[in-house]
Formats: C-alpha cells, structure tokens, sequence
C-alpha cells in the first residue's frame, strides 16, 4: 500500500516512510492510496477473532509490505495488551471503555503501536530517532509511556501550560530518562503549530530524525479503527448500531469512518464535541470555518482546527451530502457536560468523564426506537477527578494510580509560544 499527501503535490510514500517522515513535504496529511475491503467471511465471523487477530485483518492491507505477518501479530499483541470491554450503561446505551491501557485513555492503542512501529524500523539504525510530538491532554502521556525507555529513541513533548489537568501534565513530566517536556506559554494550536514548523525546518531536519507521534501519523491513526471491529464484535444487538465520538482533532472519528469505508456495519456516527464545533457546524451548513480554541472542562477536545478534517475530506472523496448523510454532529457547553455527569450517575450508577459524558449525551438525546449506541469512553474519570468531583457534588477517592503519580515531581522545560524557542532547545 502506498500514502499519498492530502495536499496531494508531494510524492506518494511506503508505510514506513509514512511513519518515519510523519508530515508530508506540502503540509498535508498521509493517507491511503486506497481503502481496502475487508473479506465479507471475516465480517460475518468476527466473533471468533481475537482482538489480535481483528487487528491483524484490519491492518495487513496498509503494512505487510513493511513489517511481516509475525512481526505484525507481535507489535499487535504488545500495543493491544490491555482489556477494551464493552460496558452497559442504560437500556440501549454502551460504554466502550478505552480506559484500562497504561496512560487509562483511547490514546495508548495508538501511542503504543507506532512506538513499536519505529522501534522495529529503527531496530537496524545506529543513529538516534527523536520523536516530536504537541499535546493538549492525553497524546503526551500515551506517547510518553508508549516510548519511555524504548532504545534509540528521544521525545519532545509540547503542551500549553495550564491547560491540561494536573494528572495529564504529572504524565507528561514525571517520567524522565529519553522524555523531555515543554511547558509553552500558549495553547495548544500554538504548539502544534510550532512542531508542524520544525518538520519542515531544515535546519533542524538535517541534523535529526525527527519523527511525529501526534495523531497526525499514519501509524497512531490506522489502529484506532481495530477498537471499531472490536465494539461491533461485543455489541449485544448488531443491527442499527450508532457510535458517538467525543472529538478534538478528530483522529478518533475518522478511523471508526475509516473502519466503516472497510466494510463495518455501522449505520450512523456522530461527531459530539465541545463548544469547539468546527465540525459539527460543518455538518450542518457545508462550510468550514475553523475558530481560535476555547478552554473547556474536556480539555483534549479543545481544538479550533482540527488536523484530521482532511483525512475525513480524502476518506470520503469530499462528498459532502454522503458525509453528512453518515455523521451527524452534538455540542455541549461545560455546565451541560456537569450536569450529565451529574445524571448519569444518578440514573446509572456509571462515572462519566468529560470526555465521554458528550459522547454519551449525544445518544441519549438522540438514539431512535430502534437503534442501539456505543459510544468510545476516552479517558478513565480519575483522570478529571476535580470536575467529577465538582459535577457529583462529592468526593470520590484518588484511585492509588493517581495518588502514586500525584506524589512525582514535576520536571518541565518552560518556553514561550515562540518557534526560535523550540528550536533552540532541539538544537541544543
Ligand atoms: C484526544 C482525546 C479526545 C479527542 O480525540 P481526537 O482523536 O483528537 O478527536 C477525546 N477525549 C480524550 C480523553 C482524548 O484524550
């Protein structure tokens, strides 16, 4: 398989190019020359298929060409090595909760399998790989964890200072060894597009490998749609299946589009987001119109100008009465979001996080008679405990993953929004 740039002027690239370059020469993102099929046995036999196997069938279309079929199983079995059950929330309503990997959120499937992706493609390369990476929550915790301590490889983590809870920025910070935080004066599109700058800085690019784990490589993005495959497998009803997405940049969402283009009998999505709705307008009028970022109490949502929005242009050819046909979206403002916290517990017994209450609401409100909704729990509550808490109106105790982390110093690097900056310390 090759993967061609969404801006379309640079040249189409392998897999492992695709991985090891990350960004395009013309800023565009990688994606698929195509999009395969899967084998219709397959789709009607999932449920003998382990999550291993499901993302084995998922993924050989885009890699085997650069890593063997034991290889793959392999990388598979390590980034996929934690439980991804389906949870009953309410009559017709599910959980799938992304929430038991090491960093407890969606982030570490992905995280975890281009960290193996390089690894292995670096395994015969002396020179030292440095992975850079912007964050506005989770990406970095997963990325950190996914790499810390990994051989041959260094990583730069961006995140706005303030922006991102006390437990995520103790992920970010806390690890050491081949991790180095930045603490910048800014928000999160500033530090995004602070890294987009220096892949394409050659001053920097020639005296580094730099590599991106955002969820703008193609290798933390095409695993997101196994958990797709795997939902469908656990769901109890398969007919009118409705997936709601909590969505930021929108990496998540396109890969369950990714995994429906692949023959996965989904009926509908919907794109629930924060009042940073790009998308979701979008859905609605036709045009997009991108926004500076609003900080809200679901803080890895909070993105203006959401980086996938052309790979889900490029999934679907840019049919724009098809994509709206598919998805629909939801927006939620934070007291809203306090309150569904609030309900859900109440009702079901089930602790939402910030993240998921959207994803949630948006199916409560509108699932129809005979349609069954799933939707991606993102992140672990714990990790929002202050705006849970605030929402229950009590306080439920520091699970001792939490207490551990807490209890770490922090260790950052505090730069302003300001590219030179980056630079220099990459340089340095
Ligand atoms: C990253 C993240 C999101 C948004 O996912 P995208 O793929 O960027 O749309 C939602 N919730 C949580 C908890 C996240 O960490």
């Amino acid at each position: 398989m090759r993967f061609y740039s969404t801006n379309k002027t640079s040249p189409s690239v392998s897999f492992r190019e695709a991985v090891i370059k990350s960004l395009p020469e013309d800023k565009g993102l990688y994606f698929p020359e195509e999009v395969p099929e899967l084998d219709f046995l397959f789709l009607e036999t999932m449920d003998y298929y382990s999550k291993v196997d499901i993302g084995y069938e998922v993924l050989r279309h885009f890699c085997s060409e650069d890593i063997p079929e034991d290889k793959l199983r392999e990388i598979l079995e390590d980034a996929l090595d934690f439980e991804i059950p389906l949870v009953k929330v309410s009559d017709d309503i599910y959980s799938l909760e992304m929430t038991h990997g090491p960093t407890y959120a969606f982030k570490d499937v992905g995280a975890r399998f281009l960290a193996r992706c390089l690894g292995y493609f670096n395994e015969s390369n002396d020179d030292e790989v440095t992975i850079l990476v912007a964050t506005s929550g989770d990406t970095g915790g997963a990325v950190a964890a996914g790499f810390y301590d990994v051989p041959g490889v260094n990583v730069v983590i961006l995140y706005p200072t303030g922006k991102v809870s006390e437990l995520q920025e103790k992920q970010l910070t806390t690890l050491g060894k081949n991790i180095k935080a930045l603490e910048v004066d800014g928000n999160f599109d500033d530090c995004q597009a602070m890294v987009k700058k220096a892949f394409l800085d050659k001053d920097i690019t020639g005296k580094m490998n730099l590599s991106s784990a955002n969820s703008i490589s193609i290798a933390r993005w095409l695993p997101q749609s196994i958990y797709y495959f795997w939902a469908y497998r656990e769901a109890p009803k398969k007919r009118n299946l409705v997936v709601s997405v909590p969505s930021g940049n929108y990496g998540n969402l396109t890969a369950g589009l990714l995994a429906y283009k692949m023959g996965l009998q989904i009926s509908r999505f919907i794109a629930a987001s924060n009042v940073n709705d790009v998308v979701p307008r979008y859905l609605q009028s036709g045009s997009y119109e991108p926004k500076s970022t609003i900080h809200t109490l679901s803080n890895a949502m909070d993105i203006g100008d959401p980086s996938n929005y052309s790979r889900m242009q490029a999934l679907f050819e840019e049919d724009y009465k098809e994509i709206s046909g598919l998805i629909s979206g939801y927006t939620l403002n934070d007291e809203q979001t306090l309150e569904v916290i609030k309900n859900c517990y109440a009702e079901n017994d089930y602790i939402l996080d910030p993240h998921g209450a959207i994803g949630y609401d948006a199916l409560k409100k509108g699932l129809g008679k005979k349609e069954t909704g799933i939707f991606i729990e993102t992140a672990h509550y714990s990790k929002f405990l202050s705006t849970v808490n605030k929402a229950l109106g009590k306080e439920l105790p520091l699970p001792d993953f939490v207490s551990d982390l807490m209890k770490k110093e922090k260790e950052a690097v505090r730069i302003e929004a300001d590219y030179e900056e980056l630079k220099a310390v990459l340089l340095s």
